[in-house]
């Protein structure tokens, strides 16, 4: 495809898995797209690389620090990259008037502010982010909203259900009306990660590197952890809910081994969409920087007479403790679920540096909820204040051992 002038693009948490697979999609079609800012945190030589060969006008890094040793060797090869640092500068690069598109990939609760930023400069927002959506809901969504910022899902499970809606829910599908269109249910899947056979008793002493070694897919390790502990599931629930407008009992989750479906919409009459394809984020990272236009991804095209058998079970509840918390904190309201999500931060943090036991993210998790107190929010002040607090009573747990 050529349109009649390229899109203006910034990746957030370009250095990042996601990041270097938006990258990847955009190289394969440089008249559509024009890079106007990258932002990383502190990987230096991967931020170098992606300036020499895509030349943006911006380069964002975590610190002033790193930023300077950036400058410097960009200086030297002669690429024009503006560097800055901070959360100011990655806000201003989201809302800039020149950008079209943000792609927000960073990981974590660091990318709400300039996601939402994105938003309320009415971009087209590429959500990979999901911590930030989960984390401020109803005031992301409200934000979407009053911005008509386009939100398209680049997480696989959403950008399936996205795909599977029909066209007129898809121009505002924050707002999906369920019985207006015949919607019974999302079916949300899930593989059950590195640990879906492990015997119960072995799962509690689980190391990173095997938390990390996903069966089907390659991500970061944040992800890959919570993809172990299904709470990535569980935070799809939530995301789930918010994107698509869910009531209870209009999502539920489906083990899905072979990750080829990456997940259904049911509808009244019987019927059930499903999207399939590689486990490989570029598929959806294409349909979102092409939407409504289909792009190539440089994805090998799914070849049904070698795949074998798809099977389909449930999560088990003793195995994936993390699930159900999220499923009930989804429903109890905005300080359970940015609560937990804090929580789960530091717990899988502390477990990547081995401070903690893998049986014992769910616990964190658990007791952080039960010793927080769970007022009510109203505002974007009122989220990071309840998400430094959880962090806290998070910490003092894992401190504690
Ligand atoms: P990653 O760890 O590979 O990359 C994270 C990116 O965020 C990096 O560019 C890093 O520099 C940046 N970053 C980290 N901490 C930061 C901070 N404090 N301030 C600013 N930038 C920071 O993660 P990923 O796997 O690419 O995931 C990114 C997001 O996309 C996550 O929210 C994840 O849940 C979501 N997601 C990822 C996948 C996947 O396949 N990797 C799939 C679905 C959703
Ligand atoms: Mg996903």
């Amino acid at each position: 495809t050529s349109r009649s002038k390229p899109a203006v693009i910034t990746v957030l948490g370009a250095t990042g898995s996601i990041g270097l697979n938006t990258l990847d999609v955009i190289a394969r079609h440089p008249n559509d797209f024009e890079l106007f800012a990258v932002t990383a945190h502190s990987r230096i030589d991967t931020m170098r690389q992606i300036c020499e060969r895509f030349q943006p006008r911006f380069a964002v890094m975590g610190s002033e620090h790193v930023a300077a040793t950036l400058r410097l060797q960009l200086r030297e090869l002669n690429v024009n990259t503006e560097v800055l640092s901070g959360e100011a500068a990655l806000c201003n690069v989201s809302e800039a008037a020149e950008v079209d598109t943000v792609m927000a990939a960073i990981v974590g609760a660091a990318g709400l502010l300039p996601t939402l930023a994105a938003v309320k400069a009415s971009k087209r927002v590429l959500l990979a982010n999901k911590e930030a959506l989960v984390m401020s809901g109803q005031l992301f969504i409200d934000a979407v909203r009053a911005a008509n910022a386009q939100l398209l899902p680049v997480d696989s499970e959403h950008n399936a259900i996205f795909q599977a809606l029909p066209e007129t829910v898809q121009q505002n599908s924050v707002s999906t009306d369920f019985a207006k269109h015949g919607i019974r249910k999302i079916l949300l899947t899930g593989s059950g990660g590195p640990f879906r056979q492990t015997p119960l008793a072995d799962l509690g002493k689980q190391t990173p590197a095997a938390a990390c070694a996903h069966p089907n897919w390659d991500m970061g390790q944040k992800i890959s952890v919570d993809s172990a502990t299904m709470l990535n599931k569980g935070l799809e629930y939530i995301e789930a809910r918010w994107l698509f407008n869910c009531q209870p009992q209009q999502i539920e989750v489906v083990l899905h081994p072979q990750s080829v479906i990456h997940s259904m919409v049911q509808y009244v009459d019987g019927s059930v969409i499903a999207q399939m394809g590689q486990p490989d984020m570029r598929t959806p990272i294409a349909y979102c920087l092409g939407y409504p236009e289909r792009l190539n991804s440089g994805v090998q095209p799914l070849d049904f007479t070698s795949l074998g058998e798809l099977t389909f079970g449930q999560a088990e509840a003793a195995r994936y403790p993390c699930l159900q918390l999220a499923i009930d904190a989804c429903w109890q309201g905005q300080a359970a679920t940015t609560t937990l999500n804090a929580a789960n931060e530091e717990a899988v943090s502390a477990f990547l540096k081995e401070q903690i036991a893998f049986g014992d993210i769910a616990k964190i998790c658990e007791n952080t909820l039960a010793q927080s107190e769970l007022s009510n929010i109203t505002d974007i002040e009122g989220i990071l204040d309840c998400d430094a607090r959880a962090r806290r009573v998070a910490h003092s747990l894992i401190m504690r051992g």
